[in-house]
């Protein structure tokens, strides 16, 4: 049997030749970083190195006085973590953030939610102005650096120079940016964000909050203290010391990496425009990830044209916010103004280092059949 062709990298990514041999290597192992004997010393050099490897990918490798990072079991408690900080305060969150901000920050009383303009930018104008109507002294900004849907890339550094004028910090979810981009977090002056491991050829069940040690953060798990005390809870090393292994991948590479991406992308969106001009490629003009292809197919179901896909041996995500096996109107495009007609006819394709071009040239050919030949009608 032929096998299966995943497009759906912005969902997760294989974990990395490098990681993988990290992984094995530490199986087996007594590692417990808070032991004080020998196996326990040798268990935190394996949290250091990573938090280095991390802070290289990151641009913080010569920051590492100034920011601490903190790890968690993924990026969703990263951003839960930094928005329990500030639950009573005032947030300001865009309204294409990924659920693990959006939900937190519906449960607390005093949140903003900033909306975007018809290209998926949040409005910094009304940032600006909500800003400066608020009181309050503790203020939180948070906007996704890139969108997972769209792959749309927001103004960060311009979004924390007007938060920092009317005192208010920011956090920057990461999450699909890091690995895609280059990253200077000391440049952006960004004030926390977070990453999860997976997405970049780490290891599922690892993120980490980034924090500037100005500020002193509160944890949501309490015990042994680990982490500085912000994130009690054994670390999971194998997962840390993998998804340090391949931050430092993707830092050597990343140029290379970005190109690989981008000329992958690029072919697959000239070809759709070429055989299937209906189809709209949501903000094509603006600034991207360059793994991501977020298409309207028009008139089509998108949830039908996955499973159609899926049948054929290709798996490729929904425009459509998917967990759990749920699926929900994507809340993203709902922002930028998409009807629900087309919105239920959207799609995400995303590629990877991993992807060939005989992969994407098999996925067009049968995309096209079924757009032009299958009854999948709205
Ligand atoms: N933030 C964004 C933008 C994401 O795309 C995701 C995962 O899809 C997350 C956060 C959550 O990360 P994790 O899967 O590590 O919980």
């Amino acid at each position: 049997m032929k096998r299966a062709v995943f497009l759906d990298y912005n969902a997760t990514t294989p974990m990395s030749d490098e990681a993988k041999r990290v992984m094995v290597d530490l199986a087996g192992q007594t590692l417990n970083p808070s032991s004080v004997h020998s196996f326990g010393r040798k268990g935190k050099s394996f949290l250091d190195k990573a938090r280095k490897q991390i802070a290289l990918l990151v641009g913080l490798e010569n920051e590492m006085r100034n920011y601490n990072i903190t790890f968690t079991a993924s990026g969703t408690e990263a951003n839960n973590l930094i928005l329990a900080n500030y639950a009573n305060g005032e947030i300001f969150v865009s309204a294409i953030e990924h659920a693990s901000i959006a939900m937190p920050a519906a449960m607390i009383p005093r949140t903003y939610v900033l909306p975007t303009d018809k290209r998926g930018i949040v409005r910094l104008d009304v940032l600006e102005e909500a800003l400066a109507g608020s009181s309050d002294n503790k203020k939180l900004v948070s906007v996704m650096l890139a969108n997972n849907e769209t792959g749309i890339i927001q103004p960060l550094k311009e979004i924390v120079e007007i938060a920092h004028k009317y005192g208010a910090q920011v956090h920057s979810d990461i999450v699909q940016a890091v690995g895609k981009m280059p990253l200077d977090l000391v440049d952006i002056e960004v004030d926390f964000a977070s990453i999860s491991g997976h997405k970049f050829g780490g290891s599922p069940g690892c993120g980490a909050l980034i924090a500037r040690t100005a500020y002193h953060l509160q944890p949501i798990l309490y015990g042994g203290g680990q982490e500085k005390s912000l994130r009690s809870g054994t670390e999971n090393i194998l997962a840390i010391a993998a998804t340090g292994a391949a931050a430092e991948e993707c830092a050597r590479t990343l140029d290379k990496r970005i190109e690989n991406l981008r000329k992958k992308r690029d072919y697959f969106e000239d070809e759709l425009a070429k055989r299937l001009s209906s189809i709209e490629i949501i903000s094509k003009n603006e600034q991207r990830l360059p793994n991501s292809s977020g298409l309207i197919v028009p008139g089509k179901s998108s949830s039908l044209m996955v499973i159609a896909l899926d049948l054929r041996g290709f798996a490729i995500g929904s425009g459509s916010a998917c967990s759990s096996g749920k699926v929900s109107r994507s809340k993203v495009l709902e922002a930028m103004g998409y009807d629900k007609q087309l919105i239920s006819s959207a799609l995400r394709v995303s590629f990877g280092i991993e992807t060939t071009m005989e992969e994407i040239d098999s996925f067009i050919t049968v995309f096209e059949e079924i757009v032009e030949n299958e009854e999948q009608t709205l």
